[in-house]
C-alpha cells in the first residue's frame, strides 16, 4: 500500500515500498525467487496476459525490486520507477524504449564517459543520432533541436567538472518543441534535487553510486509518468536488463540512509572544497557550493547544496596528479562514487580514458584534473592525506 506523498522524504524513504508477507516481517523481505507459482492454469493465463495483477518472472516481476521501484519513485515525486541492472542499463533501456531510428537526441558534452560512448558510437549504428553540447549553453541546446529530437539528455552536476544545466530552462525550450527532457540525477539524487518538480520528463539513476551508497552493488533505475515508465519496462522485460532482488534488497535499505549520508557527505565536501581552494599546489577547484562556482546562484536554486563530489586541478600536469593520488594512504584509488569511503580519481586516465584527446579537450578534462568524492571520514583526515601529496608538488 502506497503511503501518503504528503510524507517526508526522510520519512518515505525508510517507510515507502514495504508490503509485508503472512510472516508480519519488520524489515522489507528479500525474495530470491526466479519465478512465481500459480494456482491454475487460469491464473497462469491471467497473469501472463497482464489482466491479473501480481508476480509471473523475476526478470520483469519480484517484489523487493517492487519496493526499491515505489520507494524511489516516492523519493523523486514521480508516478513510477523502473529497476535495471546497472545505470547504464538505465539509460539504454530508456533510449531503446523512447527512441526509434532517424530519432535524434540532445546532450551535453560533459556526460559520464560510458553515457557518451553509448550516445556516440553505439546508438548511431542503429539510427539514433547524438549531437553533443555544452552543459551550461541554453542557447546550444535550442540550436541543436531537429525536427527528429525526440530527447534532450542532461547530468547535472557533471561529472567529473560540476557544471549545472539549468534544468527549468532546458524543460521550457523543450516543451515547446514537443522534445522529453530525461536528466541522470546520479550526483545529488532526490534529497538534494528533484528534476521532475522542474519540469523534466525522465529521470536515470545509476544506482550504484549514492543510493546505495557503501559501494556494494550495481543498480540502476528511470522514473517518471507511467505512460514513459511502461515503455521502459516493455524492453526491459523482453530484453532483460532487470535489477536482481538482492540488490534490490540492499538498495532499499541504502535509500534509508541516504539522507542523512548525504547531508553529511555534502557538508565535508564542503569544508574539503574549501580547504582546497586556498591550498598553494591547486590550481582551480570546481564545487558548485564555492561562490567562485561560475554557476553557484543557479546551483543554489536548483539544489539543497553542493553535494559530495570535488573536482580540483593540481598545479602542473599528470605527473603531479599522479603524485597526489600515489601518496594518498586512507583515500581509495578508484573510480566509483557515492561510497561513505572518500575515492580519488583521475578521470583522463580512467573514466574518460576512452574518450580522444580532442573530446576530452572539449568537455575540459584535463591531465591535471583530479575528482574527490567525499565519503563520511572526518575532513581533517582526509585533508592530512591529500596533503603528503599536495605539498611535494
Ligand atoms: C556511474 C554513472 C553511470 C553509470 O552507472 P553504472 O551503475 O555504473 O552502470 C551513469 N551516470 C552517472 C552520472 C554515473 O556516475
Amino acid at each position: 500500500m502506497a503511503l501518503d506523498r504528503n510524507y517526508s522524504l526522510e520519512t518515505l524513504a525508510v517507510r515507502e515500498g514495504q508490503e509485508r508477507s503472512q510472516f508480519n516481517e519488520h524489515s522489507e523481505a528479500l525474495y530470491l525467487t526466479s519465478s512465481f507459482v500459480f494456482d491454475s492454469a487460469a491464473q497462469a493465463a491471467a497473469r501472463f496476459s497482464g489482466e491479473e495483477a501480481g508476480n509471473v518472472y523475476s526478470r520483469f516481476t519480484n517484489p523487493t525490486v517492487a519496493a526499491f521501484q515505489d520507494r524511489l519513485a516516492a523519493l523523486e515525486g514521480a508516478e513510477a520507477c523502473v529497476a535495471t541492472a546497472s545505470g547504464m542499463s538505465a539509460i539504454l533501456s530508456l533510449v531503446m524504449a523512447l527512441c526509434s531510428s532517424g530519432d535524434h537526441v540532445v546532450a551535453s558534452t560533459g556526460l559520464f564517459g560510458a553515457t557518451q560512448q553509448l550516445l556516440g558510437t553505439i546508438m548511431p549504428r542503429f539510427g539514433i543520432r547524438t549531437t553533443f553540447v555544452a552543459q551550461t549553453d541554453v542557447a546550444a541546446w535550442h540550436a541543436a533541436i531537429q525536427p527528429e529530437t525526440k530527447m534532450f539528455f542532461l547530468e547535472t552536476p557533471s561529472n567529473p567538472l560540476t557544471e549545472i544545466a539549468d534544468i527549468a530552462a532546458l524543460v521550457g525550450i523543450a516543451r515547446a518543441q514537443g522534445v522529453l527532457v530525461a536528466v541522470d540525477n546520479c550526483f545529488c539524487t532526490p534529497i538534494l534535487q528533484r528534476p521532475l518538480d522542474l519540469g523534466a520528463d525522465l529521470v536515470v539513476h545509476s544506482a550504484t553510486k549514492f543510493l546505495d551508497g557503501q559501494g556494494r552493488v550495481l543498480g540502476g533505475a528511470v522514473a517518471g509518468p507511467r505512460l514513459l515508465t511502461d515503455e521502459v519496462f516493455k524492453f526491459l522485460r523482453t530484453a532483460g536488463p532487470t535489477l536482481s532482488a538482492f540488490n534490490a534488497w540492499v538498495l532499499l535499505k541504502g535509500l534509508e540512509t541516504l539522507q542523512i549520508r548525504l547531508e553529511a557527505q555534502s557538508a565535508k565536501a564542503m569544508q574539503l572544497a574549501l580547504w582546497l581552494e586556498k591550498h598553494p599546489s591547486v590550481a582551480r577547484v570546481y564545487y558548485p557550493g564555492l561562490p567562485s562556482h561560475p554557476q553557484f546562484e543557479l546551483a543554489r536554486r536548483q539544489q539543497k547544496s553542493g553535494g559530495a563530489i570535488v573536482s580540483f586541478t593540481v598545479k602542473g600536469a599528470r605527473a603531479e596528479a599522479w603524485k597526489v593520488v600515489d601518496s594518498c594512504r586512507l583515500l581509495s584509488i578508484t573510480a566509483n562514487l557515492g561510497d561513505t569511503k572518500t575515492t580519488l580519481t583521475h578521470p583522463a586516465s580512467t573514466t574518460h580514458g576512452r574518450l580522444t584527446p580532442e573530446q576530452r579537450a572539449a568537455a575540459g578534462i584535463g591531465d591535471d584534473l583530479l575528482r574527490i568524492a567525499v565519503g563520511l571520514e572526518a575532513v581533517v583526515d582526509l585533508q592530512t592525506d591529500l596533503e603528503i601529496g599536495l605539498s611535494s608538488i
